[in-house]
């Protein structure tokens, strides 16, 4: 049975760069050894750093009522979901996942074929060889089209269609932007750190 002390604390370098997950058991050894702090987003938007003292200060009052607390026969304080390693400053560098955002972040959400730039949601993910003709699911055969120039594209090669590709998709050498795993439950004040975390599901070739 998995309880409050395993659920995951996101875990931030000392720029405020998430980097990792880590348990709610883990993330108080840390802050009370004082490796870690404790980040919590106020109402305002704005980020609050605490030491174990001033966490466990923390009152209901001031603390969303959404937040869990913990009970010890001494102290009550609410569950640090965002901790920051003070003395961490490497900048993390993930292999790349291949996710719709993974694609749209490469292409810099800018049609390969029209060099025209669309919101997310009005972009697809085309397949340079389709489906259809056994192109897979892979960095090489990816990239972000919009909507009209899909349509025109069609289940042809670029070539049959008489388009061209805006340049030779590639795998990104690395990526900037930390990505939660897949069904990873995330919590209030994560997205402040953590972009689009939604569109995060890997796009499998099975
Ligand atoms: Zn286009």
């Amino acid at each position: 049975m998995s309880s409050l002390l395993d659920t995951r604390v996101l875990k931030l370098n000392s720029l405020y760069m998430p980097f990792d997950t880590m348990s709610v058991r883990d993330a108080l050894c840390d802050l009370f050894s004082g490796v870690v702090e404790a980040i919590y987003v106020n109402d305002a938007g704005q980020y609050e750093s605490h030491d174990f003292t001033s966490w466990s200060q923390l009152t209901e009052y001031r603390v969303s009522h959404e937040a869990e607390w913990i009970h010890t026969p001494r102290l009550t304080f609410p569950v640090p979901r965002i901790v920051r390693c003070m003395d961490y400053d490497d900048i993390p560098v993930y292999e790349p996942r291949l996710t719709r955002a993974g694609i749209m972040e490469r292409d810099h959400n800018t049609c390969q074929y029209c060099n025209r730039k669309f919101s997310t949601k009005e972009l697809n993910i085309d397949h340079v060889m389709p489906r259809c003709r056994g192109g897979k699911n892979t960095w090489t055969n990816l990239v972000c089209s919009c909507i009209a120039c899909n349509v025109k594209k069609g289940d042809k090669t670029p070539s049959e269609a008489g388009m061209v590709l805006l340049k030779k998709p590639i795998k990104p050498i690395r990526k900037m932007k930390f990505t939660l795993p897949r069904n990873t439950k995330t919590y209030s004040g994560w997205d402040k750190f953590v972009s689009e975390i939604y569109w995060n599901t890997t796009l499998s070739d099975s």
